[in-house]
């Protein structure tokens, strides 16, 4: 395990990869046959990433990655659950990934759906969409409560979902000692970074363990 990447070299070469997308300039790398032969036995993902199911966050498009490179995991609104942590898990201790991306956007429906709940005349939701959705609840109560003006209505979604992502994050080190653990001893990075739908970039807006956007 050596010559594992650390996390930093698997986010650059994440970030790297965006870049590629964000420039319409991607390489589709490692998509052919013989990338699909010589994983056929065994893969060696290099990141594991969180993202909402959104159909635009499309995660080996958008950061120009091919076959085996990503251990993805997806749900609405990108909400943990012990089925998400089993499977972070999984790509950390059994794959031995050193990063995990959750990934956020903006104009999400479930954040959307998470703040039109708190209207005083919100309609009652399918019991399992409100399941799903109930996890971004406080996020949204919070940026409400903030401001005294602020309504449902008129509430900055992007600053929902931002909190959110925050505590999806935060949520994971507390449901995960295995992923806490990798975390403090520096085998680990966490990268809960935010989509932009209109010009496709990753924008990182909290990093835990050894990280940085340079
Ligand atoms: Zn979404």
């Amino acid at each position: 395990m050596t010559d594992q990447p650390t996390p930093q070299q698997v986010w650059n070469e994440m970030l790297r990869g965006n870049a590629r997308f964000v420039a319409g300039e991607p390489l589709h790398p490692r998509q052919d046959v013989e990338r699909r032969s010589e994983l056929a036995r065994a893969q060696t993902p290099r990141a594991a990433l969180f993202g909402c199911s959104d159909s635009r966050l499309a995660a080996e498009i958008i950061f120009d990655k091919g076959l085996g490179d990503l251990f993805v995991v997806r749900n609405a609104g990108q909400v943990n659950s012990s089925s998400v942590i089993g499977s972070l898990e999984y790509a950390v201790a059994v794959l031995n990934v050193s990063l995990i991306v959750v990934l956020a956007h903006d104009e999400c429906g479930a954040v959307r759906a998470a703040i039109d709940s708190t209207r005083m005349d919100a309609p009652t939701l399918p019991a399992n969409i409100w399941r799903q959705i109930a996890p971004i609840v406080p996020a949204a109560r919070r940026v409400l409560t903030a401001d005294p003006e602020a309504t449902p209505e008129t509430l900055d979604a992007e600053q929902v979902g931002r909190e959110h992502l925050r505590d999806t994050v935060s949520d994971m080190l507390h449901a995960s000692e295995l992923i806490s653990g990798r975390v403090a001893s520096g085998s680990l990075a966490i990268v809960g970074a935010n989509y932009r739908l209109v010009d496709g970039t990753v924008a990182p807006e909290i990093i835990v363990g050894p990280a940085t956007t340079p």
